[in-house]
Protein backbone atom coordinates (compact mmCIF):
# COMPACT_ATOMS: atom_id res chain seq x y z
CA UNK A 1 0.00 0.00 0.00
CA UNK A 2 1.37 3.45 -1.34
CA UNK A 3 -0.38 5.97 1.55
CA UNK A 4 -0.39 9.44 1.90
CA UNK A 5 -2.35 12.05 3.30
CA UNK A 6 -2.82 15.86 4.44
CA UNK A 7 -0.05 18.35 4.70
CA UNK A 8 -0.93 19.41 8.67
CA UNK A 9 1.68 21.75 9.39
CA UNK A 10 4.89 20.31 11.06
CA UNK A 11 2.68 17.42 12.77
CA UNK A 12 3.27 15.91 8.94
CA UNK A 13 6.50 14.51 10.26
CA UNK A 14 4.96 12.53 12.97
CA UNK A 15 2.29 11.46 10.80
CA UNK A 16 4.95 9.76 8.10
CA UNK A 17 6.85 8.08 10.82
CA UNK A 18 3.77 6.22 11.92
CA UNK A 19 2.97 5.20 8.80
CA UNK A 20 6.51 4.01 7.82
CA UNK A 21 6.70 2.71 11.59
CA UNK A 22 3.91 0.44 10.49
CA UNK A 23 5.91 -1.00 7.59
CA UNK A 24 3.71 1.27 4.58
CA UNK A 25 5.15 3.39 1.73
CA UNK A 26 4.73 6.50 2.77
CA UNK A 27 3.92 8.95 -0.40
CA UNK A 28 4.70 12.02 2.12
CA UNK A 29 2.16 15.00 1.11
CA UNK A 30 4.13 17.84 -0.86
CA UNK A 31 3.74 21.22 1.28
CA UNK A 32 0.95 22.91 -0.47
CA UNK A 33 1.99 25.26 -2.90
CA UNK A 34 -0.10 27.55 -5.68
CA UNK A 35 -0.25 25.03 -7.71
CA UNK A 36 -2.24 22.90 -5.06
CA UNK A 37 -4.69 25.42 -4.16
CA UNK A 38 -5.43 25.68 -8.04
CA UNK A 39 -5.94 21.97 -8.98
CA UNK A 40 -8.00 21.74 -5.19
CA UNK A 41 -9.84 24.06 -6.66
CA UNK A 42 -10.26 23.37 -10.10
CA UNK A 43 -11.73 19.83 -8.89
CA UNK A 44 -13.73 21.03 -5.55
CA UNK A 45 -16.97 22.80 -5.72
CA UNK A 46 -17.19 26.51 -6.12
CA UNK A 47 -18.29 27.56 -2.22
CA UNK A 48 -16.60 23.99 -0.53
CA UNK A 49 -13.99 25.80 2.06
CA UNK A 50 -10.54 26.27 1.70
CA UNK A 51 -9.21 23.15 3.50
CA UNK A 52 -11.39 20.77 1.60
CA UNK A 53 -9.75 22.43 -1.84
CA UNK A 54 -5.92 22.31 0.05
CA UNK A 55 -6.67 18.53 0.79
CA UNK A 56 -8.26 17.69 -2.58
CA UNK A 57 -5.22 19.53 -4.58
CA UNK A 58 -2.97 17.64 -2.37
CA UNK A 59 -4.48 14.21 -2.85
CA UNK A 60 -4.35 14.99 -6.60
CA UNK A 61 -0.69 15.58 -6.00
CA UNK A 62 -0.14 12.60 -4.04
CA UNK A 63 -1.86 10.10 -6.24
CA UNK A 64 0.14 11.47 -9.63
CA UNK A 65 3.20 10.40 -7.13
CA UNK A 66 1.80 6.93 -7.11
CA UNK A 67 0.03 7.00 -3.48
CA UNK A 68 -3.10 4.35 -3.64
CA UNK A 69 -4.30 4.61 -0.37
CA UNK A 70 -4.81 8.35 1.78
CA UNK A 71 -5.41 8.37 5.16
CA UNK A 72 -7.47 11.13 6.14
CA UNK A 73 -10.27 12.44 9.97
CA UNK A 74 -13.02 14.29 10.00
CA UNK A 75 -15.51 15.75 12.65
CA UNK A 76 -19.13 15.26 12.84
CA UNK A 77 -20.53 18.26 14.25
CA UNK A 78 -22.65 20.55 12.29
CA UNK A 79 -20.10 22.06 9.45
CA UNK A 80 -18.82 20.48 6.30
CA UNK A 81 -16.12 18.35 7.85
CA UNK A 82 -17.66 15.31 7.77
CA UNK A 83 -18.12 15.32 4.40
CA UNK A 84 -15.00 15.47 3.49
CA UNK A 85 -13.96 11.90 3.19
CA UNK A 86 -17.27 10.48 0.83
CA UNK A 87 -17.43 13.89 -0.99
CA UNK A 88 -13.23 14.01 -1.93
CA UNK A 89 -13.71 9.96 -2.84
CA UNK A 90 -16.09 10.92 -5.13
CA UNK A 91 -14.32 13.50 -7.02
CA UNK A 92 -11.29 11.42 -7.19
CA UNK A 93 -13.07 8.57 -7.94
CA UNK A 94 -15.05 10.83 -10.77
CA UNK A 95 -11.21 11.60 -12.10
CA UNK A 96 -10.38 7.86 -12.53
CA UNK A 97 -8.69 7.49 -8.99
CA UNK A 98 -9.77 4.35 -6.49
CA UNK A 99 -7.71 4.83 -3.70
CA UNK A 100 -8.15 3.27 -0.48
CA UNK A 101 -9.53 5.49 2.21
CA UNK A 102 -8.89 5.64 5.64
CA UNK A 103 -11.25 7.97 7.03
CA UNK A 104 -11.36 8.75 10.93
CA UNK A 105 -13.77 9.65 12.67
CA UNK A 106 -13.37 10.90 16.82
CA UNK A 107 -12.65 7.88 18.36
CA UNK A 108 -15.52 8.29 21.28
CA UNK A 109 -18.37 8.97 18.63
CA UNK A 110 -17.72 5.65 16.77
CA UNK A 111 -14.76 3.62 18.64
CA UNK A 112 -15.44 0.14 16.75
CA UNK A 113 -14.96 1.86 13.41
CA UNK A 114 -11.97 3.38 14.36
CA UNK A 115 -10.47 0.37 15.28
CA UNK A 116 -11.38 -1.20 12.46
CA UNK A 117 -9.59 1.11 10.43
CA UNK A 118 -6.66 0.79 12.78
CA UNK A 119 -7.04 -2.93 12.03
CA UNK A 120 -6.75 -1.89 8.41
CA UNK A 121 -3.81 0.06 8.87
CA UNK A 122 -1.43 -1.74 11.33
CA UNK A 123 -0.90 -4.30 8.23
CA UNK A 124 1.31 -6.92 10.51
CA UNK A 125 2.20 -5.17 13.33
CA UNK A 126 1.09 -6.44 16.62
CA UNK A 127 -1.63 -4.38 18.56
CA UNK A 128 0.97 -3.89 21.12
CA UNK A 129 3.77 -2.74 18.89
CA UNK A 130 0.82 -0.28 17.49
CA UNK A 131 0.64 1.56 20.76
CA UNK A 132 4.44 1.68 20.90
CA UNK A 133 4.39 3.33 17.71
CA UNK A 134 1.68 5.49 18.26
CA UNK A 135 2.98 7.02 21.16
CA UNK A 136 6.53 7.43 19.60
CA UNK A 137 4.66 9.62 17.03
CA UNK A 138 3.10 11.46 19.97
CA UNK A 139 6.21 12.27 21.18
CA UNK A 140 7.42 13.35 17.97
CA UNK A 141 4.25 15.92 18.25
CA UNK A 142 5.30 17.20 21.22
CA UNK A 143 8.64 17.73 20.22
CA UNK A 144 7.43 19.87 17.49
CA UNK A 145 5.25 22.05 18.97
CA UNK A 146 7.84 22.94 21.15
CA UNK A 147 9.92 23.79 19.19
CA UNK A 148 7.41 25.92 16.93
CA UNK A 149 6.12 27.63 20.02
CA UNK A 150 9.73 28.34 21.37
CA UNK A 151 10.19 29.67 17.48
CA UNK A 152 7.86 31.99 17.68
CA UNK A 153 9.07 33.38 21.20
CA UNK A 154 12.72 34.23 19.83
CA UNK A 155 11.88 35.09 16.22
CA UNK A 156 10.73 38.89 17.66
CA UNK A 157 14.01 39.33 19.53
CA UNK A 158 16.34 38.51 16.84
CA UNK A 159 18.86 40.80 15.63
CA UNK A 160 19.61 39.68 12.26
CA UNK A 161 16.71 38.83 10.37
CA UNK A 162 15.59 35.20 9.51
CA UNK A 163 18.17 33.62 12.22
CA UNK A 164 15.36 32.03 13.90
CA UNK A 165 13.65 30.72 10.63
CA UNK A 166 16.80 29.24 9.67
CA UNK A 167 17.51 27.46 13.12
CA UNK A 168 13.88 26.32 13.65
CA UNK A 169 14.62 24.19 10.41
CA UNK A 170 17.51 23.09 11.43
CA UNK A 171 16.04 21.73 14.53
CA UNK A 172 13.57 20.28 12.37
CA UNK A 173 16.05 18.03 10.76
CA UNK A 174 17.37 16.88 14.39
CA UNK A 175 14.07 15.56 14.88
CA UNK A 176 13.35 14.12 11.32
CA UNK A 177 16.05 12.28 11.85
CA UNK A 178 15.19 10.78 15.42
CA UNK A 179 14.12 6.95 14.74
CA UNK A 180 13.66 6.12 18.91
CA UNK A 181 11.93 7.59 21.71
CA UNK A 182 15.23 8.63 22.99
CA UNK A 183 16.49 10.34 19.77
CA UNK A 184 13.40 12.18 19.55
CA UNK A 185 14.38 13.34 23.38
CA UNK A 186 17.80 14.52 22.39
CA UNK A 187 16.73 15.41 18.79
CA UNK A 188 14.04 18.03 21.30
CA UNK A 189 16.92 19.14 23.37
CA UNK A 190 19.43 19.95 20.93
CA UNK A 191 16.68 21.70 18.98
CA UNK A 192 15.87 23.93 21.67
CA UNK A 193 19.60 24.81 22.04
CA UNK A 194 19.88 25.46 18.54
CA UNK A 195 17.27 27.90 18.62
CA UNK A 196 18.38 29.46 21.94
CA UNK A 197 21.55 30.38 19.96
CA UNK A 198 19.80 32.58 17.51
CA UNK A 199 21.81 36.16 18.45
CA UNK A 200 18.90 37.86 20.43
CA UNK A 201 17.99 41.22 21.99
CA UNK A 202 16.11 40.40 25.54
CA UNK A 203 15.87 44.32 26.28
CA UNK A 204 13.20 44.39 22.60
CA UNK A 205 10.14 45.35 23.48
CA UNK A 206 7.69 43.33 21.59
CA UNK A 207 3.49 43.00 20.72
CA UNK A 208 1.59 40.33 21.73
CA UNK A 209 -0.69 39.19 19.81
CA UNK A 210 -3.41 35.95 19.77
CA UNK A 211 -4.25 33.99 16.77
CA UNK A 212 -7.59 32.34 16.54
CA UNK A 213 -9.65 30.68 13.92
CA UNK A 214 -9.99 27.41 11.89
CA UNK A 215 -8.19 24.57 12.71
CA UNK A 216 -6.54 23.90 9.51
CA UNK A 217 -5.69 27.65 8.15
CA UNK A 218 -4.28 28.04 11.83
CA UNK A 219 -1.94 24.48 11.89
CA UNK A 220 -0.74 24.90 7.97
CA UNK A 221 1.85 27.77 7.35
CA UNK A 222 1.09 27.38 3.77
CA UNK A 223 -2.42 27.70 4.06
CA UNK A 224 -1.96 31.21 6.21
CA UNK A 225 1.01 32.01 3.72
CA UNK A 226 3.58 31.70 6.85
CA UNK A 227 1.56 34.56 8.69
CA UNK A 228 3.73 33.75 12.30
CA UNK A 229 7.07 34.02 10.67
CA UNK A 230 5.67 37.06 8.81
CA UNK A 231 4.21 38.48 12.33
CA UNK A 232 7.30 37.51 14.02
CA UNK A 233 9.80 39.37 11.80
CA UNK A 234 7.94 42.44 12.33
CA UNK A 235 8.29 42.14 15.73
CA UNK A 236 5.34 40.45 17.07
CA UNK A 237 5.06 37.58 19.69
CA UNK A 238 2.54 35.19 18.28
CA UNK A 239 0.40 32.93 20.72
CA UNK A 240 -1.00 30.49 18.08
CA UNK A 241 -4.99 29.31 20.16
CA UNK A 242 -4.56 25.58 18.18
CA UNK A 243 -1.29 23.13 18.20
CA UNK A 244 -1.49 19.67 17.10
CA UNK A 245 -1.32 18.28 20.67
CA UNK A 246 -3.86 20.46 22.35
CA UNK A 247 -6.38 19.52 19.61
CA UNK A 248 -6.14 16.06 19.81
CA UNK A 249 -6.18 16.09 23.69
CA UNK A 250 -9.53 18.12 23.48
CA UNK A 251 -11.22 17.26 20.34
CA UNK A 252 -10.08 13.79 19.61
CA UNK A 253 -10.05 12.16 22.50
CA UNK A 254 -12.57 14.15 24.38
CA UNK A 255 -16.52 14.89 23.38
CA UNK A 256 -15.93 18.36 24.95
CA UNK A 257 -13.58 20.08 23.01
CA UNK A 258 -11.59 23.05 24.82
CA UNK A 259 -13.69 23.78 28.13
CA UNK A 260 -11.75 26.73 28.90
CA UNK A 261 -12.36 28.50 25.49
CA UNK A 262 -16.16 27.96 25.62
CA UNK A 263 -16.75 28.60 28.85
CA UNK A 264 -14.99 32.39 28.30
CA UNK A 265 -17.36 32.28 24.93
CA UNK A 266 -20.64 31.08 27.11
CA UNK A 267 -21.75 34.82 27.58
CA UNK A 268 -21.58 35.70 23.91
CA UNK A 269 -22.33 32.44 22.18
CA UNK A 270 -23.21 29.37 24.17
CA UNK A 271 -24.04 26.90 21.42
CA UNK A 272 -21.41 24.97 19.68
CA UNK A 273 -21.58 25.89 16.15
CA UNK A 274 -19.31 23.36 14.86
CA UNK A 275 -15.32 23.97 13.84
CA UNK A 276 -13.43 25.99 16.18
CA UNK A 277 -16.11 28.57 16.16
CA UNK A 278 -16.95 28.90 19.66
CA UNK A 279 -13.41 28.57 20.48
CA UNK A 280 -12.26 31.38 18.30
CA UNK A 281 -14.72 33.73 20.40
CA UNK A 282 -13.47 32.11 24.24
CA UNK A 283 -10.42 32.43 22.85
CA UNK A 284 -10.45 36.19 22.07
CA UNK A 285 -11.61 36.98 25.73
CA UNK A 286 -8.72 34.94 26.94
CA UNK A 287 -6.25 37.25 25.01
CA UNK A 288 -8.07 40.22 25.66
CA UNK A 289 -8.01 38.85 29.82
CA UNK A 290 -3.90 38.36 29.06
CA UNK A 291 -3.75 41.65 28.23
CA UNK A 292 -2.61 40.91 24.45
CA UNK A 293 -2.39 43.80 22.30
CA UNK A 294 -4.39 42.57 19.57
CA UNK A 295 -6.06 39.29 17.85
CA UNK A 296 -6.03 38.09 14.51
CA UNK A 297 -8.87 35.44 13.43
CA UNK A 298 -8.04 33.48 10.97
CA UNK A 299 -10.96 32.04 8.32
CA UNK A 300 -11.51 30.18 5.59
CA UNK A 301 -13.65 31.74 2.72
CA UNK A 302 -17.35 30.17 3.37
CA UNK A 303 -16.26 28.79 6.69
CA UNK A 304 -19.98 28.95 8.35
CA UNK A 305 -18.13 28.46 11.83
CA UNK A 306 -16.08 31.49 11.72
CA UNK A 307 -18.34 33.51 10.13
CA UNK A 308 -21.04 33.14 12.69
CA UNK A 309 -17.89 34.16 14.87
CA UNK A 310 -16.72 37.25 12.48
CA UNK A 311 -20.15 38.63 12.93
CA UNK A 312 -19.23 39.04 16.57
CA UNK A 313 -15.76 40.06 16.83
CA UNK A 314 -16.53 44.30 16.25
CA UNK A 315 -18.81 44.12 19.79
CA UNK A 316 -16.09 41.90 21.31
CA UNK A 317 -13.37 43.92 20.23
CA UNK A 318 -14.82 47.32 21.82
CA UNK A 319 -16.75 45.40 25.02
CA UNK A 320 -12.85 44.02 25.59
CA UNK A 321 -11.03 46.47 24.35
CA UNK A 322 -8.89 44.68 22.40
CA UNK A 323 -8.19 45.09 18.33
CA UNK A 324 -9.21 41.81 16.22
CA UNK A 325 -8.38 41.54 12.43
CA UNK A 326 -10.06 39.11 10.27
CA UNK A 327 -8.25 37.37 7.35
CA UNK A 328 -11.04 34.81 5.21
CA UNK A 329 -8.54 32.86 2.95
CA UNK A 330 -9.26 31.51 -0.33
CA UNK A 331 -7.52 30.70 -3.49
CA UNK A 332 -7.64 34.23 -4.60
CA UNK A 333 -5.43 35.21 -1.25
CA UNK A 334 -2.02 36.37 -1.85
CA UNK A 335 1.26 36.52 0.48
CA UNK A 336 1.42 40.56 -0.85
CA UNK A 337 -2.17 41.28 0.65
CA UNK A 338 -1.79 39.62 3.93
CA UNK A 339 1.50 40.95 3.91
CA UNK A 340 -0.07 44.50 3.92
CA UNK A 341 -3.07 44.37 5.88
CA UNK A 342 -0.44 43.07 8.90
CA UNK A 343 1.92 45.93 8.59
CA UNK A 344 -1.42 48.07 8.72
CA UNK A 345 -2.73 46.42 11.71
CA UNK A 346 0.79 45.83 13.49
CA UNK A 347 1.08 50.03 13.16
CA UNK A 348 -1.93 50.70 14.13
CA UNK A 349 -1.31 48.31 17.86
CA UNK A 350 1.73 49.86 18.19
CA UNK A 351 -0.23 52.98 18.28
CA UNK A 352 -2.63 51.50 20.81
CA UNK A 353 0.14 50.42 23.18
CA UNK A 354 1.62 53.53 23.48
CA UNK A 355 -1.89 54.86 23.65
CA UNK A 356 -1.96 52.48 26.72
CA UNK A 357 1.33 52.92 28.29
CA UNK A 358 0.48 56.51 28.43
CA UNK A 359 -2.60 55.87 30.85
CA UNK A 360 -5.44 55.63 28.48
CA UNK A 361 -8.27 53.40 30.16
CA UNK A 362 -9.39 50.00 29.56
CA UNK A 363 -12.83 49.08 29.64
CA UNK A 364 -12.12 45.13 30.59
CA UNK A 365 -12.02 43.93 34.40
CA UNK A 366 -9.00 41.29 33.51
CA UNK A 367 -10.26 38.74 35.91
CA UNK A 368 -7.99 35.38 36.06
CA UNK A 369 -8.53 33.28 33.21
CA UNK A 370 -7.15 30.46 32.34
CA UNK A 371 -4.06 30.77 30.20
CA UNK A 372 -3.52 29.34 26.41
CA UNK A 373 -1.53 26.60 24.96
CA UNK A 374 0.84 28.79 23.42
CA UNK A 375 1.89 30.23 26.63
CA UNK A 376 4.02 27.31 27.73
CA UNK A 377 5.65 24.51 26.56
CA UNK A 378 3.93 21.03 26.59
CA UNK A 379 7.11 20.11 28.47
CA UNK A 380 7.42 22.44 31.14
CA UNK A 381 3.64 22.35 32.26
S1 LIG B 1 -14.59 24.38 10.17
FE1 LIG B 1 -14.99 25.69 8.38
S2 LIG B 1 -13.30 25.32 7.01
FE2 LIG B 1 -13.28 23.65 8.48
S3 LIG B 1 -14.53 22.07 7.49
FE3 LIG B 1 -15.92 23.23 8.78
S4 LIG B 1 -16.80 24.78 7.38
FE4 LIG B 1 -14.94 23.97 6.39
Amino acid sequence: MKISFAHIGYATMAMERLLQDLGHEVIPPLQPTANTFSLGAVHSPEFACIPFKILMGTYLEAMERGADALLSAGGRGPCRAGYYGEIHQRILRELGHEPRLFFFWPPYQVPLDTLKKLNGLRGKTSWLQMVRYIKKAWKMMIALDDLEILSHRIRPLETETGATSKAFRQALGYIRQARTLEEIEEASIAGIERLHQVPQDPNREVLRVGIVGEIYVQIEPAANFFLEEMMGEMGVECHRSIFMTNYVRHDVFSRHGDLSARELAQPYLPLNIGGHGQNSIGDVVRFAAKSFDGVIQLAPFTCIPEIVAKSMMPHLSQELDIPILTFFIDEQTARGGVETRLEAFVDMIWQKRALRNAGSRSVFDRAKIPGDRGLAPVSSR
